[in-house]
């Protein structure tokens, strides 16, 4: 008996690693979709569990596969819940050589497990550890009430009962640790990931991403034959303001100018600090000629806009910006990122405050 937990444990483990692959990128369980596809996973650990089943007598089968229903109501609610009761069902026709009423009743045990552990996991206030013990508790007191409803009560199904209590309950225990670890793993995963692609003062993408985002960009450009515009941006006299209200305050104009940045764009285009105080948007779709309207547009709005200091002061910037247009100014990478650097310093050398054409 011990070795068919064993195998069943392997099993267990296995589809923990393979839900944990497949979530890894998206561990947020938020859409139908998403909640479907955990219900069919643990359906299918369900039925995995139940084909490897450990034959008590020729009518009663003992295994775990009511911990695939657990784990898909604790990540995912009713939806996968009965998602994975359904499909353990519909297997256990597969693997059913018993009478009607002991179909009948695994049937409602698993309908009612998946209930009872959705239910739970909402409406229970407590540690993720007391919802999952209480999900455990009622799991076995159902599956144990129909033992006994078939089998009547005898020296042997209690023997069967306590070891399948003492079993299933370090089973229990076991999973939930091992679950919590990878879920873990994958939200750090996510963490780093983001974090690794975004500036840590404005929220912005960092130079990193910006480089990743213009290769996508350029290449779906060429694909759709769709003009790419490149705004490259910097903050006039920014020492001045870091010397004359200190690093904090200028930390809290390049936020702010983030912020604006964010929203005067539109959702597609791709807001980046590229370092220090040089920021750029890069623009899908979009043609020269448009990219220097946007440009001055953007100028004017950072030149009216009022930032404010810690100290409650408001202060005034004005910023310098060049552009350049990939399939209309230049059909080369490194011309693309020149363009817009080199007519950003033009605006720079003939006054700031500034857009400059090529
Ligand atoms: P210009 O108009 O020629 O661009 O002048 P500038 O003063 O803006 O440019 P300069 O390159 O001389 O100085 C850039 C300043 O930006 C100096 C530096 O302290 C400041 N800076 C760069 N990164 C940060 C930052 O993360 N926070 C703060 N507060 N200041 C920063
Ligand atoms: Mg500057
Ligand atoms: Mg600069």
């Amino acid at each position: 008996m011990l070795k068919d937990f064993f195998i069943h444990s392997s099993f267990v483990i296995t589809f923990l690693f393979i839900g944990g692959s497949l979530f890894k990128n998206n561990p947020e369980i938020d859409t139908t979709l998403k909640k479907v596809k955990l219900g069919a996973l643990a359906g299918i650990l369900g039925s995995v569990l139940m084909a490897f089943s450990i034959q008590i007598t020729p009518m009663i089968m003992m295994d775990l596969r009511h911990i695939a229903i657990l784990l898909s109501a604790f990540y995912g609610g009713f939806v996968p819940a009965f998602v994975a009761a359904t499909i353990i069902n519909i297997s256990r026709l597969v693997f059913f050589d018993g009478s009607l009423e002991t179909f009948l009743v695994t049937v409602l045990i698993m309908f009612i497990i998946a209930a009872f552990a959705a239910l739970v996991q909402k409406k229970v206030k407590g540690s993720d550890f007391i919802k999952w013990t209480i999900m455990g508790l009622i799991s076995l007191i159902t599956i144990s009430f129909g033992f006994l409803y078939l089998m009547g009560f005898s020296d042997q199904v209690y023997q069967i009962l306590v070891n399948y209590w003492v079993i299933t309950t370090i089973s229990g225990v076991l999973v939930y640790f091992l679950a919590g670890y990878i879920v873990q793993s994958n939200q750090m995963f996510m963490q780093l990931k983001t974090q690794s692609a975004t500036d840590f003062l404005t929220g912005l993408n960092n130079v990193r991403q910006f480089d990743s985002s213009l290769n996508e960009s350029l290449e779906s450009a060429q694909k759709l034959n769709e003009k790419l515009s490149l705004l490259m941006i910097d903050i006039d006299h920014f020492k001045k303001v870091n010397d004359t209200y200190g690093h904090q305050a200028g930390d809290e104009v390049l936020r702010q100018l983030g912020g604006l940045l964010i929203t005067c764009s539109r959702p597609s285009d791709i807001v980046s600090r590229n370092g220090g105080e040089e920021f750029s948007l890069l623009l899908k779709n979009c043609s020269y000629t448009q990219a220097l309207e946007i440009a001055e547009r953007l100028r004017g709005i950072v030149e009216n806009h009022r930032f404010s200091l810690p100290n409650g002061k408001e202060i005034q910037i004005t910023i310098s910006l060049g552009a350049s247009t990939y399939l209309e100014t230049t059909q080369c990478l490194e011309e693309f990122i020149k363009q817009a650097d080199d007519t950003l310093y033009k605006s720079k050398r003939t006054g700031r405050n500034k857009v400059s054409a090529l």
